[in-house]
């Protein structure tokens, strides 16, 4: 491990700029340095910001490529832009059959298939069934307009349309565009002492335990609904991928908090109760993005869609 615990560069040169613009400094003088600070976390993880790995190659992606990935951020306040490249979506019964409990018509990513077939390898959700994947704009478009319809039933006009963009946003701005994204239905026993519907099935409460460890997260937790401004979509899951997964559970945040942590901190380093260390790295959006991976990690990169970019690895074999 390095123990040089360095700013970002894209910071240092920030600083760097706005000082020597004031005249404070000549190019000589050192770089500062930045505070690591421990972040909260479950139990037996720990969790740094600010800290960088050690050099390793440089390494470029384009933003075709940055957008393939699986952190894009997508809500109805951040669409994804019109030039988005559309994720490569497959059909899951044509693909593995009843493998997964999948209804008829439900688009995946290959990646997002695979897992959840690890995940039904491990519990096979006897009583659950995924009932959307990936909505074309038209789909999403036509599920907004049967909104419309069924709520102008009983109320006004303006009132219905309010509600129904409201439940199911514009095309741009729904997680469903997204090939990694699906709602559930939990079917068999029902325990209502549970508030949370999540909670009611033993699947449910099985895959709130260990879906991230298939690279599953909740997207929208209902106790943090005032982050994710997405109190209605208790059922919706996303694939992010194992080492997001895993970060985001070790330190108990939503697909909000992680970014918000990213763009502060730059760098984040997390070593699990098993020994793994993890590094999620993050850097302005620009057409090409260059990360530093040590030569020992294979990297995953991905926009996150709010201007940045992400890079997250493992740096040794253990399994967590
Ligand atoms: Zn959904």
């Amino acid at each position: 491990m390095n123990a040089k615990n360095r700013i970002p560069l894209y910071l240092a040169l920030a600083a760097l700029g706005l000082m020597l613009a004031a005249g404070h400094l000549t190019m000589e003088t050192a770089l500062p340095t930045q505070a690591v600070m421990t972040l909260p976390s479950r139990e037996g993880y720990t969790l740094t910001a600010g800290e960088l790995p050690p050099t390793g190659e440089r390494l470029s992606f384009s933003r075709e490529t940055l957008y393939q990935g699986n952190l894009l951020y997508v809500s109805p306040q951040n669409p994804l832009p019109a030039d988005y490249p559309a994720q490569q979506a497959r059909d899951v019964r044509s693909l593995v059959g009843l493998y997964i409990p999948a209804a008829a018509h439900v688009s995946l990513s290959e990646e997002t298939i695979y897992a959840l077939c690890d995940l039904t390898g491990q519990n096979p959700l006897l009583s659950t069934w995924i009932m959307a994947g990936m909505r074309s704009p038209g789909e999403q478009a036509a599920l907004q307009k049967a909104a419309f319809s069924a709520y102008q039933s009983t109320l006004p006009v303006v009132e219905a349309l309010r509600k129904a963009t409201q439940e199911i946003p514009d095309s741009g701005g729904s997680e469903h565009q997204l090939a990694t994204c699906f709602d559930l239905r939990l079917d068999g026993l029902q325990d209502w002492s549970y508030a949370d519907p999540m909670a009611r099935t033993a699947d449910g409460r099985w895959l709130l335990e260990h879906g991230w460890r298939y690279g599953f997260i909740r997207r929208y937790p209902p106790e943090k609904a005032a982050l994710t401004g997405i109190d209605n979509e208790a059922l919706h899951w996303r694939y992010v991928g194992r080492l997001h997964a895993l970060m985001l559970h070790a330190a108990d945040w939503c697909l909000e908090e992680y970014v918000q942590a990213l763009h502060a901190y730059g760098a984040l380093r997390l070593q699990t109760p098993e020994g793994a260390e993890i590094w999620a790295l993050c850097q302005p959006m620009e057409e090409d993005v260059s990360f530093d991976i040590p030569p020992d990690a294979s990297c995953e990169v991905s926009a996150d869609n709010l201007g940045w970019a992400v890079c997250v690895f493992q740096r040794d074999q253990s399994s967590f």
